[in-house]
C-alpha cells in the first residue's frame, strides 16, 4: 500500500461522548470557542447566522486539500477517482441525514438561497403560469421571498402570504384557506430564523398536496437542531445550508423528489450537467448532475459530510434536549430583564431568542455586548416583512448551538444590565 493510501485511511479524530452529552467536551471540539475578544472569553450567541466549525470538519477539509484534491467526475487518475469517491460519499451521507429514498435526490448547491432559486427558475418557470399562485408565510427569510417574487414577475403569477399570530405561530386555518385551485407551490420555513418557531410541516404538506400544490421547505434553521426526515415530512423539496449546521460555507443541499427532479429543466448550463454537446443539440445529464453545472465545491461537500458525521455522533435528540434546556433557562432569565420583550414565543421553538429593550436601539445593544466579547445579531435578520408584522425595524437576536451553555446566558444578562446602565 502506498503512503498516500495509508494516510488516507487514517480515520479523523472522534469526539468521545460515551459518557453522555457533556457540553464542555462538545465545546472542546470547536477551537474558536477558546478565543478571547477584547481580552474576554468569546460568548458566541450568533449560531443562527452561522455556526462555528468543529475540528473534525476543519480536518476533513484540510485532508482533502492536503491529500485528495483533484477534479471530480473527470479524470481516470488515482486522485480524481478518490476525490469523486469522497464527494459521492458526502452525497450519500446527506441522503441518510435527510432519510431521502434515493441518492439521486441530493443536489449539491451553494446553500439554501441557491436551492430555492434553483426550484423557482426550473420547476417554477415551467409549471407556474400567469394567474397561478405561490404561497409563502409571513415569517420567511428574504431568500424564501425574493426568488418567488422574481418568478411571479416573470410569469404573471401571484404571491400569497399566510399570516402568523402575535406569538409567531402560523395561522394554519388561514394558510389552508389560502391554498386554492391555482396554488402551484407552497414554500415555507421549517424553522424561523427570527422567531425560532418550528412549523408543522407534515400538516402543511397534507393541506397542500390535497389541493395538488408542491411544497418546498426552507430547512436552513432546522438542520442544526432537529432530526430531519423528508419522507416523514412528505415534502417535495427541502433546502439547507452547510454553514448553519457546523459545516463550511459555500455548500448546501437541495433535496427534491426523484420524479420531480427528473422532469425539471436544467438551472445553469456548463460542464458535468450534460450527456453530450454538439453545436446543434445538447443532451442533459440526469439528476443530480443535471443541476450541478461546473466544478462543484468538493471540499465543501466533504466538509458537510464531516459535519453530518459530527451531528450523528452527538445525536439529534441529545442536541435538541441540551438546547431546549438552555433555551428554557434563557427565556426565564431574559424575561426577568426589565424592559425586555421577547419576540417569538411559540411553544414549539428552537433556541433563537429575538428581543427588544425599551427605548434602546438593537444596534446599541449589539455594540455594547460586543465589547464584552458577546456576539449576537442585530437588525432585520433578512426578514423585513416579518419585522413589519411586529411593528419593529430591528431586533437583537441571541441564538444557540450545540455548544451553548447557561453561563453564556448569564453573561448575556450581565451584558444587558450594562447596556441599560449606559442607555437609560
Ligand atoms: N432561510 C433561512 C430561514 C435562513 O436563516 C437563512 C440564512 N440566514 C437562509 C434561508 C439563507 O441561507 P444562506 O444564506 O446560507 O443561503
Amino acid at each position: 500500500m502506498s503512503n498516500l493510501e495509508t494516510s488516507l485511511q487514517t480515520p479523523p479524530k472522534r469526539l468521545d461522548l460515551t459518557a453522555g452529552y457533556d457540553v464542555e467536551r462538545v465545546r472542546q471540539a470547536f477551537p474558536i470557542l477558546a478565543e478571547t475578544i477584547y481580552g474576554k472569553p468569546l460568548i458566541y450567541l450568533d449560531s443562527a447566522a452561522t455556526s462555528q466549525k468543529p475540528q473534525a470538519v476543519i480536518d476533513a477539509m484540510s485532508r482533502f486539500f492536503l491529500k485528495e484534491n483533484a477534479n471530480v467526475h473527470r479524470g481516470v487518475h488515482f486522485l480524481s477517482v478518490r476525490a469523486t469517491e469522497e464527494y459521492e460519499k458526502a452525497r450519500a451521507k446527506v441522503q441518510r441525514f435527510l432519510n431521502a429514498e434515493h441518492v439521486e435526490e441530493i443536489v449539491f448547491v451553494r446553500g439554501t438561497t441557491e436551492a430555492i432559486n434553483l426550484v423557482a427558475q426550473t420547476l417554477g418557470k415551467t409549471q407556474v403560469h400567469a394567474g397561478d399562485e405561490v404561497l409563502i408565510s409571513a415569517m420567511e427569510h428574504h431568500s424564501n421571498i425574493v426568488p418567488w417574487q422574481m418568478l411571479c414577475e416573470q410569469t404573471g403569477a401571484h404571491l400569497r402570504v399566510a399570516p402568523i399570530d402575535d406569538a409567531g405561530e402560523l395561522l394554519l386555518d388561514e394558510l389552508e384557506r389560502l391554498i386554492g385551485p391555482r396554488t402551484r407551490l407552497v414554500a415555507v420555513a421549517h424553522v424561523s430564523n427570527v422567531l425560532g418557531t418550528i412549523n408543522p410541516i407534515q400538516r402543511i404538506v397534507e393541506l397542500a398536496h390535497a389541493r395538488g400544490a408542491r411544497v418546498l421547505v426552507d430547512g436552513a434553521q432546522a438542520a442544526p437542531h432537529l432530526r430531519l426526515d423528508v419522507r416523514a415530512l412528505g415534502c417535495d423539496f427541502y433546502a439547507l445550508s452547510g454553514h448553519k449546521m457546523y459545516g463550511p460555507t459555500g455548500v448546501g443541499v437541495l433535496y427534491g423528489r426523484r420524479e420531480l427532479l427528473e422532469a425539471m429543466p436544467p438551472y445553469q448550463g456548463g460542464g458535468d450537467m450534460i450527456l453530450s454537446v454538439s453545436f446543434e443539440k445538447t443532451l442533459y445529464n440526469k439528476p443530480p448532475y443535471r443541476f450541478e453545472a461546473g466544478t462543484p465545491n468538493m471540499a465543501g461537500a466533504i466538509g458537510l459530510g464531516a459535519a453530518i458525521d459530527f451531528l450523528g455522533e452527538l445525536g439529534a435528540e441529545a442536541i435538541a434536549a441540551h438546547e431546549q434546556t438552555v433555551l428554557s433557562y434563557a427565556q426565564q432569565a431574559l424575561a426577568a430583564v426589565p424592559g425586555l420583550r421577547l419576540i417569538g414565543t411559540a411553544p414549539e421553538k428552537v433556541g433563537v431568542l429575538s428581543f427588544v429593550l425599551d427605548g434602546i436601539h438593537p444596534h446599541d445593544i449589539g455594540t455594547v455586548l460586543d465589547r464584552e466579547g458577546i456576539a449576537i445579531r442585530t437588525g432585520h435578520h433578512c426578514a423585513q416583512p416579518l419585522m413589519q408584522r411586529f411593528g419593529l425595524a430591528a431586533t437583537a437576536r441571541a441564538s444557540l448551538g450545540c455548544y451553548s451553555t447557561e453561563q453564556d446566558i448569564d453573561a448575556l444578562v450581565t451584558g444587558l444590565a450594562k447596556v441599560r446602565e449606559l442607555f437609560q
